[in-house]
């Protein structure tokens, strides 16, 4: 994957958990991936990741940094 020095902007290509690209869109900053039930949530150079099972209990969420994912 290339990751320029650009800003992401308000399009987000794949989910950083499973690297699917089925991902919803949510509101403003954040996204669901139906392939692994993460919501993901887009905060400056941050990334939040949270992941939930079937029932949609939240079940681990991780803290990225930037776009190196
Ligand atoms: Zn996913």
């Amino acid at each position: 994957m290339l990751i320029g020095g650009d800003t992401v902007k308000n399009e987000v290509i794949k989910c950083p958990n499973c690297h699917d690209t089925t991902i919803g869109k949510i509101s403003k900053a954040t996204y669901f991936c139906s392939n692994c039930c993460s919501e993901i949530v887009y905060r400056k150079d941050e990334v939040y990741v949270y992941k939930h099972n079937e029932d949609g209990r939240m079940i681990d969420n991780l803290k990225l940094r930037g776009f190196e994912y």
